[in-house]
């Protein structure tokens, strides 16, 4: 049996969205920017896709701005608004669980000369809120917190973290890349001034996403090049792309709340087996404000990595904290932020489920890692340390 339960990596094309990109790869293949009727025809499927994405998360179309991804998305947030208004401030908010694209963004600009105040989470992975309000200075120029997180699923209390912001006149941008497809996104009723999407974490296609930000807020440009996007990104529309992010968004906003609802259940089965059947286990983040698709596990005695290898050996695909750090050796700076400590942290992975996926594969799943934690630990000199002083 195959099962892939790495959905907060990537997803695959949803076949829809595929047929719809198809025809812009081959017959309509003029540049957006054209003034000839083939120019003209994909400008239109470019609009078309502009003002899905707007729809879906309550924004108008002009407020929109198509980008390779959400890394870009993100490091555009933080550099445009950081650069717009440099004659206010230096100073940006974030936190300490932010996606690398935010995290090693933040790094750059502090070696640069900006300054970067990192908010505590709490033990579920929550901003501190009060240590938000008192880390606003007249140099703040942005606070940057992620929707939910995307090694523990723990969603943030954005609207919250926009109401302390704007009471001090400072603009809010949120990482909305996990939360897309899967949370009511409405960036009105949020308050919130920018927002990132990536479209291959919603069943869209990978290289394309986008930044939201508000009529009224100025952003410099990140990328120099033509007029594209009026004017604010360089770089020759990827329309098949676009194309495909609409409608990729528009199916996975129709058809959220059945998947969310199936999607849910497959993970409060996984998580009580798990819970019940494997001991020495920590569930990480937060029980409730969690998006839906995702289980984090900590399993005591044991590395992560070498779980991971022997679930891959079953078919079964998942991760160790975040898939862009995957391959390096630190613990992941999220579990260590919610106080896991490091010697647990590196014995975590992250199931994330998605639309496909059954109750089937969630049974061979625990029954596979039951077995490979046991013989893991078997192995280890640390849970032999354990079982001697519980045999006392
Ligand atoms: C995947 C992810 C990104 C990066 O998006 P790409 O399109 O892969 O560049 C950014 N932030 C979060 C929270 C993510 O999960």
């Amino acid at each position: 049996m195959k099962v892939y339960l790495d959905h907060a990596a990537t997803t695959y094309t949803d076949e829809r969205v595929f047929e719809k990109m198809k025809p812009y790869y081959t017959e309509l293949f003029g540049n957006a920017n054209s003034q000839h009727f083939y120019g003209r025809q994909t400008e239109q499927a470019v609009s078309e896709a502009r003002a899905q994405v707007a729809q879906a998360i309550n924004a108008k179309p002009n407020e929109i701005y198509f980008t390779s991804g959400g890394s870009e998305a993100d490091n555009w947030a933080l550099k445009g608004i950081l650069s717009a208004y440099k004659s206010k401030g230096n100073h940006i908010i974030t936190t300490k669980i932010e996606h690398a694209a935010i995290m090693s963004c933040c790094k750059q600009l502090e070696r640069e000369g900006a300054e970067i105040t990192y908010l505590d989470v709490d033990e579920n992975g929550i901003v501190d809120l009060k240590q938000l309000e008192n880390s606003i200075r007249d140099t703040t120029v942005l606070v940057s917190v992620m929707t939910a997180n995307n090694e523990i699923g723990t969603i943030e209390p954005i609207e919250e973290v926009v109401k302390i912001a704007h009471a001090k006149g400072v603009l809010v941008h949120t990482d909305a890349v996990q939360a897309a497809g899967t949370l009511d996104i409405d960036v009105k009723a949020w308050g919130v001034d920018l927002l990132s999407l990536s479209a291959h974490k919603f069943y869209g296609p990978k290289g394309i996403g986008a930044l939201y930000v508000r009529n009224g807020v100025k952003i410099a440009r990140l990328i120099n090049g033509g007029e594209q996007e009026r004017g604010l990104r360089g770089g020759t529309t990827n329309t098949p792309c676009v194309v495909g992010m609409g409608e990729a968004l528009s199916i996975a906003v129709a058809e959220r709340e059945a998947n969310n609802k199936k999607i849910c259940e497959l993970r409060d089965r996984f998580v009580s087996m798990v819970e019940s059947e494997i001991p020495f286990v920590k569930y990480n983040g937060d029980r409730k404000r969690r998006l839906p698709g995702n289980a984090n596990f900590s399993f005591r005695y044991i590395e992560g990595e070498s779980i991971l290898f022997s679930l891959d050996m079953k078919g079964i695909a998942a991760s160790s904290g975040s898939a862009c750090s995957s391959g390096s050796l630190e613990a992941s700076h999220t579990l260590l932020a919610i106080g896991v400590e490091e010697g647990l942290a590196h014995g975590s992975i992250r199931f994330s489920f998605g639309k496909d996926n059954t109750a089937e594969q969630v049974d061979y799943t625990v029954s596979v890692l039951k077995e490979v934690v046991e013989r893991l630990r078997k192995m280890s000199p640390l849970f032999k340390v354990q079982e001697e002083y519980a045999n006392v």
